[in-house]
C-alpha cells in the first residue's frame, strides 16, 4: 500500500500512470504533478473510471526545489518518480532530501544549457580525464550517495528499458547463468514504422542529441570514443527480422562498466533507418540540433526546441505505428569453468501497447519499468540508503514483474554474436 508522487506527464508518464493504476494493490494513491496541469487533469479524469488508485494531480515547475519540496512535504509520498526530463534529476533529488522521501528515475543527468560556464567547465575536466564526450553521465547523481546514504533514503537511477531493464538483465545473467561476464552487446532494436519522413520516439531533444553525439564504448577498462554512427553492423532480430544497427554512446554502460566485474567489453547499438538518417544529418548541418540560443527577429530561440515544435509530438506516434521493438542484451563469459554465450531480450509489438495504454511501444517498454522500479522501492524489496542503478538489486522480482505487467522475456542459449 504505497503512495506515489509523479513528475511529468509526458509520453513515458502516461504508461508509467497507467501501469500504476493497473496495480493498485501496491499503488493505493498517486499524484501526477508536472508544468502543464491540464495534461496531468486529463489523464486523470481518462484512467479514473478504470482504476481503484486514488489519483491527485498538481502543478508544479521541478527546476524550482522550494516549490517542489512544499509539494512533496504536502502530499508525503512514500517516493517520488521522476518522469519529467533529464534536466530535472538534480533539482527533484534535492527536493526529495529536503522532504525526505526515496527517489526514482530513468535517466541520467543532463543539463538544459550546455553552454552554463559552470557546467563546461566540470565537463570539460571529466572528458579528459575519462575519455568520453556525451553531455550526460552519472557522476552529478553519484555525487549525491553521501547525502542519501545519511538521510537513509535510497535513490534508484535509470529504470526505464535502456537504462534499466537492460541493466537488470545483466544482474539476472550474472546471478544465474555466468559465473564472470566478459562481453555485453546491449541491441536496441525498434522495427516500427509510424508512416512520417521523420519523427522521434520519444522527446526529440533528448533523442537527437544522443544520436547525434560521438559513439563510445568500453574496453579493457577504458572509453574508446569514436565519430557519430561510424560502426554500423546488422542483426537478425527476433520477431523483427534484418535491421542496420550502429555503435552509440549509452548510459548504462558507464555504471555496468563499474558494477560487473572482471567485464572486458560493453557496448550499445541501436537500429536507425537510412532516411532517419538522412534527415538527421541535415538538420545538424544547418545547425538546427544546436543547445546553443541564437537571436530570432528579436527574440531568443534555441533551435533544438523550435525544432522539437515542428516534429510530431512523440505521443501521437501511438495510433499510427505498426511493427515490433525488440531490445536486449547479449552475454560472453563464463559458467563451471566453460565459455558460454546468452541473450537476453524483450519483443513488444506497437500496436498491441497502444490498444492497452494509448501509446507506442517505446513509451510502453520505458513506462512499465518505471513502474516496477517505483513498486521495488516502495514495497522495500530495492531499499538501501544511497544512490543505485538497477544492477546493484536482487533482479528476480523485478524480472518477474516484467513478466507480470507487459514485457515478458526470453532467454536464448547460443545466440548469434556480433564482430
Ligand atoms: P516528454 O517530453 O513526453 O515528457 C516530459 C514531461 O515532463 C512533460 O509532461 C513536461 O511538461 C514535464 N516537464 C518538463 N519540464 C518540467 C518541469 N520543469 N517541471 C515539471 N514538469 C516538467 O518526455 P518523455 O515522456 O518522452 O521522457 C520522459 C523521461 O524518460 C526523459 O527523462 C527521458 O530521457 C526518459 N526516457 C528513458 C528511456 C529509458 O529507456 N530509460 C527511454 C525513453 C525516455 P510539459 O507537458 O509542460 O512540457
Amino acid at each position: 500500500m504505497a503512495r506515489l508522487l509523479i513528475i511529468g506527464c509526458g509520453g513515458v508518464a502516461r504508461v508509467a500512470i497507467a501501469k500504476c493504476c493497473q496495480n493498485s494493490e501496491v499503488f493505493q494513491e498517486i499524484m501526477i504533478a508536472s508544468r502543464t496541469v491540464s495534461k496531468c487533469d486529463a489523464l486523470a479524469a481518462e484512467l479514473a473510471p478504470k482504476t481503484k488508485t486514488v489519483i491527485t494531480t498538481a502543478k508544479v515547475d521541478a527546476d524550482n526545489v522550494e516549490e517542489l519540496t512544499a509539494l512533496i512535504r504536502s502530499y508525503q509520498p512514500d517516493a517520488v518518480l521522476n518522469v519529467a526530463l533529464p534536466y530535472q534529476d538534480l533539482t527533484i533529488m534535492d527536493a526529495c532530501l529536503a522532504a525526505g522521501v526515496d527517489y526514482i528515475d530513468t535517466a541520467n543527468y543532463e543539463p538544459e544549457d550546455t553552454e552554463d560556464p559552470e557546467w563546461r567547465a566540470v565537463y570539460e575536466k571529466r572528458c579528459k580525464e575519462l575519455g568520453f564526450s556525451a553531455y550526460f553521465d552519472y557522476s552529478w547523481q553519484w555525487a549525491y550517495q553521501e547525502k542519501f546514504e545519511k538521510a537513509g533514503l535510497t535513490a534508484v537511477c535509470g529504470t526505464g528499458f535502456d537504462p534499466g531493464v537492460t541493466s537488470v538483465f545483466t544482474a539476472y545473467a550474472l546471478k544465474h547463468y555466468f559465473d564472470e561476464i566478459h562481453t555485453i552487446d546491449i541491441l536496441d532494436c525498434n522495427g516500427g514504422d509510424h508512416g512520417y519522413p521523420f519523427a522521434t520516439n520519444f522527446n526529440p531533444e533528448i533523442n537527437l542529441r544522443e544520436v547525434s553525439a560521438p559513439g563510445s564504448y568500453w574496453e579493457d577498462g577504458h572509453w574508446v570514443e569514436i565519430p557519430p554512427m561510424s560502426i554500423k553492423r546488422e542483426y537478425d532480430f527476433a520477431q523483427v527480422g534484418k535491421k542496420d544497427m550502429y555503435l552509440l554512446h549509452h548510459e548504462e554502460i558507464e555504471s555496468l562498466a563499474k558494477n560487473i566485474p572482471g567485464v572486458k567489453r560493453i557496448r550499445f547499438f541501436m537500429t536507425f533507418g537510412q532516411s532517419y538518417l538522412t534527415h538527421m544529418k541535415c538538420l545538424e548541418n544547418v545547425g538546427m540540433l544546436s543547445t546553443a540560443p541564437i537571436e530570432f527577429e528579436g527574440q531568443q530561440i534555441v533551435p533544438i526546441q523550435f525544432l522539437k515544435a515542428l516534429l510530431p509530438d512523440p505521443a501521437s506516434l501511438g495510433p499510427r505505428t505498426v511493427g515490433k521493438t525488440n531490445i536486449g542484451c547479449i552475454f560472453t563469459g563464463v559458467k563451471d569453468g566453460r565459455e558460454k554465450t546468452l541473450y537476453i531480450y524483450n519483443v513488444c509489438d506497437h500496436q498491441e501497447c497502444y490498444r492497452e495504454v494509448g501509446s507506442q511501444a517505446i513509451s510502453y517498454t520505458t513506462g512499465v519499468p518505471a513502474m516496477i522500479g517505483s513498486m521495488m522501492v516502495v514495497s522495500g524489496l530495492w531499499k538501501k540508503p544511497g544512490v543505485f542503478t538497477v544492477e546493484e538489486f536482487d533482479p528476480d522480482p523485478y524480472m518477474d514483474a516484467l513478466n507480470k505487467f507487459g514485457l515478458p522475456w526470453v532467454v536464448e542459449e547460443n545466440p548469434q554474436l556480433i564482430p
